[in-house]
């Protein structure tokens, strides 16, 4: 695709000036939901590093010619090349290159863009942080699960499922986590779902509590399982799910019988107009 195709709606739009990195997220997958300024960057970079979850579709959008430099790295694996990719910003910013460094989901959830965007700031470079639409968030809306819903959750908590060295987050408090939300979203979570399971039915979560695990969200290859807590590490390895998966735990799981919008889109029925039981049109507070 050329340039002139990808166009911005009139207005003032930033220009990527030689010597600047912008961090932009691309969202969780679907090139629908890049924004405007990543679109923006897209069409000035000289050079895009990019990470493994920044789909090809998006990619192919640069005009020809744009160096494609790819940095990712298999998540799991100790960060080592963390500061490889931060000094290489740093040079081709150094090189005069216009930088856009692009993230997959929102570049500051999970995805190290804070360390980046210091590294590059401790070495003079000017930065411009563009958000993106994170996969906890996002992806579950096209799972049609709501991070927060009134009858369930007035807190959400983004748990990453495991530490810089790989192994499942030892630091992490499932017991505050379970008492102060009603909502739990775990990236990241695939490789460790066996600890992240005990470590919530230790803390008293109910084993029948609802769990969505979202593959590929977003994406036309996106599955969803819906099952439990006490059953989602067999259920997740006989549905031969795969990451990138996001791991929802909580009652909002139960709104996708209703919410289920690509399933309504196909022509399937609802499955449950109320499943959280309200026993009143949802549009009756109280
Ligand atoms: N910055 C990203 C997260 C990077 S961490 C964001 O804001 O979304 C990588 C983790 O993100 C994956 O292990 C997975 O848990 C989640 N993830 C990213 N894209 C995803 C997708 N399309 N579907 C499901 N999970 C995704």
């Amino acid at each position: 695709m050329t340039e002139s195709t990808l166009s911005l709606p009139s207005g003032d739009w930033p220009t990527l000036e030689p010597g600047w990195v912008w961090l932009c997220g691309a969202g969780p997958g679907d090139p629908g939901l890049l924004t405007l300024h990543a679109i923006n960057a897209l069409r000035q970079a000289d050079v895009i590093v990019y990470d493994a979850l920044v789909g090809q579709e998006i990619l192919s959008w640069a005009p020809e010619g744009t160096e494609l430099v790819y940095a990712g790295k298999r998540g799991g694996k100790p960060s080592a090349k963390q500061a490889d990719i931060s000094l290489q910003l740093v040079d081709l910013a150094r090189a005069g290159k216009r930088v856009l460094r692009l993230k997959g989901g929102d570049p500051f959830v999970f995805g190290r863009g804070g360390e980046e965007a210091q590294t590059l700031i401790q070495h003079g470079v000017p930065v411009r942080i563009v958000p993106g639409i994170s996969a906890g968030i996002g992806g579950l809306a096209y799972a049609g699960i709501p991070v927060t819903h009134r009858d369930v959750n007035q807190s959400v908590s983004f748990v990453t499922g495991h530490d810089q060295t790989g192994g499942p987050t030892g630091s992490l408090d499932w017991e505050a986590l379970s008492r102060a939300s009603g909502v739990l979203v775990i990236y990241m979570g695939m490789k460790h779902a066996p600890t992240i399971r005990d470590g919530l039915l230790k803390a008293g979560r109910p084993a029948d509590e609802p769990v969505a695990v979202v593959s590929q969200a977003t994406l036309p290859e996106q599955r969803v399982l819906e099952t439990t807590l006490d059953a989602m590490v067999e259920d997740i390895a006989n549905a031969g799910l795969e990451p990138p998966a996001i791991i929802c735990v909580g009652r909002a799981v139960l709104m996708r019988q209703v919410l289920d919008w690509q399933a309504l889109m196909r022509g399937e029925a609802p499955r449950n107009l109320d499943p959280l039981g309200r026993g009143k049109p949802a549009e009756q507070g109280g």
